[in-house]
């Protein structure tokens, strides 16, 4: 499976107690990644699972039964000159803290959350649990590459009764992923549910947003589609989101139009990053409202945004029954470039002028 629970050995762990972190790195049960390879499936799944447990953990707090809490998701990505990069850390430290700031818990540092992600990564590729560039990757302009997964997220202190988490964990762990979207069609359908309403936490990395897309998103496949879009709540009209992926449309003009950021939208970092290299190209890139008529209407080209899709086509959008295929259900030519280009960034094939990676080994 393309994003399977395979968590590398070292882990890491914060806690805010007594106005202050304590922060450790843990060295799980593991083998050689050669020896691992050659387990048979049962023992592996022990092992696996020996690394995903913690008994030192409160089981009953606000997250487990309130789901109070938030996540972050980067990456580190092996580089054609060797070695691994991680994209844009920066970007999400400070995602990280006002997601937990929304959230009312005291915010995790933001060089702390840079330098536990490097470090879980520089750790685990001590051990020998890394990826290595493949040029092969380069034929299918990375959509079959392999990378780490670093996942950041908190945990509540003990508790029952409906509060605020005062005293969370925050989690670092590692875990290797390759393509994202597997599925064999880039079909898109608008769904009636609502992920995110106006003064809530849409514009949170919180998991409790999740419930909704994951539903959402399991509706969509069951009716053979890969992804679903959400409108917006109040006039049920204008394109909001994929399920987690921001969304973006080429129109036939010639303009590159995404959903401007409020509070229902969450900030993506590669939609930042996408925005910035459409007007790098001189391409006219413009965050605004776009209604669902608009976009069935105008688009040329259609895709969604985020750290695990790249940047991944839809090539046609089905609302109240009524399929529209963008491009002949061809990539189009505008988002191929797109892809390329901060793929090739982020696998080091292209030039960083941006100064976006943060080289780890
Ligand atoms: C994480 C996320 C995104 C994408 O953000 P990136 O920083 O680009 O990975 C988009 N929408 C939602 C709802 C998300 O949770």
């Amino acid at each position: 499976m393309a994003f399977a629970l395979n968590t590398y050995p070292v882990t890491y762990r914060a806690k805010y107690s007594d106005g202050k972190w304590a922060d450790e790195y843990l060295e799980k049960p593991h083998k050689t990644p050669e020896d691992e390879a050659a387990m048979g499936d049962e023992d592996r799944a022990k092992l696996e699972n020996s690394r995903n447990y913690y008994d030192d953990m409160p089981l009953v707090n606000y997250t487990t039964q309130y789901g109070l809490a938030c996540f972050e998701g980067l990456k580190a990505l092996p580089q054609k000159n060797g070695g691994l990069a991680v994209f844009r850390p920066d970007r999400n430290a400070a995602r990280f803290y006002s997601s937990m700031e929304g959230l009312y818990m005291p915010p995790f540092p933001e060089e702390m959350f840079i330098s536990s992600c490097l470090e879980t990564v520089k750790r685990n590729a001590a051990l020998g649990f890394k990826p290595v560039y493949n040029s092969d990757w380069e034929k299918d302009s990375y959509i079959s590459a392999d990378s780490v997964y670093i996942r950041p997220f908190t945990i509540s202190e003990s508790g029952i009764g409906v509060n605020l988490s005062h005293e969370p964990y925050v989690m670092v762990i590692n875990t290797p992923v390759s393509a994202y979207f597997s599925s064999g069609n880039s079909d898109a359908v608008v769904t009636e549910r609502i992920r995110a309403t106006p003064s809530g936490t849409g514009w949170i990395k919180a998991c409790s947003n999740y419930a909704i897309s994951a539903l959402a998103k399991s509706e969509a496949f069951k009716a053979g589609y890969m992804e679903c879009i959400f409108l917006d709540a109040v006039h049920r009209k204008y394109i909001e989101e994929g399920s987690s992926c921001n969304i973006f449309f080429y129109l036939k003009s010639g303009e590159l139009v995404t959903p401007e950021l409020g509070d229902t939208i969450l900030p993506g970092i590669t939609r930042a990053s996408i925005i910035e290299l459409a007007r790098d190209r001189g391409v006219k890139t413009t965050e605004r409202r776009v209604s669902i008529d608009e976009a069935l209407e105008e688009t040329k080209e259609c895709f969604v945004s985020g750290t695990a899709a790249g940047a991944t086509p839809l090539t046609s959008i089905t609302y109240q029954g009524r399929k529209v295929i963008f491009n002949d259900s061809q990539t189009g030519e505008f988002t191929r470039e797109i892809r390329d280009t901060i793929k090739g960034i982020q696998y080091g094939k292209l030039p960083d002028t941006k100064n976006w990676m943060v080289q780890v080994i």
